[in-house]
This record gives C-alpha cells, structure tokens and sequence, in this order.
C-alpha cells in the first residue's frame, strides 16, 4: 500500500491534467469532482503526497480539517444547501477509487438522495460554472 506518484490527483497537483479549480494555496487545491454525487460536489486536497487518512501526516490533516470548514461553508452559501454530506474513503475495501488523500464536500438539498459515488460524468460547462459560484463563496 505505497504512494503511486501516477495516480490522477498527483497528476491534476503537477499541472499534467486539466481541474475545474476552486481554489488553490501552499498546501491543498480544491476542485469541482467530475461525476459528482450533488451539484457542487468538491474535492479538497492536500499536496502533501499521501494515499489517504491512514498514511497522512496529522499536521496536513488538521490544516486539511480547517480548509474543509472554509469549503462547507462556502458550498452551503453558493448552492443554498440545506446541508452537508463530507466523505473520506479508504483503500479499496473502503469504497476508494483515487490513491491520493481528498476530502469530499457535497452540498445536499432536503429530500434529495446522493448519486451513485464515481457515477456519471457532469456536462463540463456545469462544473465550470459550479466551479465559479462556489470560488466566490469561500472566504479564505
Ligand atoms: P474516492 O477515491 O472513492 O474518494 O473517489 C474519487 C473521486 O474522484 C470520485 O468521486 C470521482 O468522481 C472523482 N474523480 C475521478 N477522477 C477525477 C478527475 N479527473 N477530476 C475530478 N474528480 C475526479
């Protein structure tokens, strides 16, 4: 169970593949994730390479938790959510399907269930546009 250097976030970190980005700094981007399970569903990831909580060092995850706050705020203003549903999954067993450590933010309605996880691909120019409102709605 090592870090694979090939994974898709690590490519998305390293410019090599395109995001739907929210927000960017030292240590995490944020971006839209493509076959979201609610609209504005987000991914908050640390840079620092880890394949998920259990190999994670504890300072990137508690600077992690505070940027996961500043997130579900911003989602719950910009999609007037009436809630928050905030996974972690780990390793294959735990329903993980991307071997770099993220945080899924997704705003949720009342009486609406989630998609499926890893469901169906989002038209792009509705995660563009997701992208934007939810940008604005952070407050760093
Ligand atoms: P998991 O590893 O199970 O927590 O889920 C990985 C998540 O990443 C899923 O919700 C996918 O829809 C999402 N995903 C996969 N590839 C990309 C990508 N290139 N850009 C954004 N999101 C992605």
């Amino acid at each position: 169970m090592s870090y694979d250097t090939e994974n898709i976030f690590a490519k998305i970190l390293r410019g090599e593949i395109p995001c739907h980005k929210v927000y960017e700094d030292d240590d995490a981007i944020v971006f839209m994730d493509v076959m979201p399970q609610a609209p504005g569903h987000a991914l908050v990831v640390p840079k620092a390479a880890s394949r998920n909580m259990l190999d994670a060092d504890p300072t990137t995850l508690a600077a992690l938790a505070a940027l996961v706050q500043k997130v579900a705020r911003g989602a719950i203003a910009a999609f007037d959510a009436d809630g928050l549903t905030i996974l972690q999954f780990n390793e294959p067993a735990g329903g993980q399907t991307v071997f770099h450590l993220h945080i899924h933010v997704i705003p949720r309605q009342d009486g609406t269930p989630l998609r499926p996880h890893s469901g169906q691909m989002e038209d792009p120019e509705v995660l563009k546009a997701n992208a934007e409102k939810l940008r604005a709605a952070i407050h760093i």
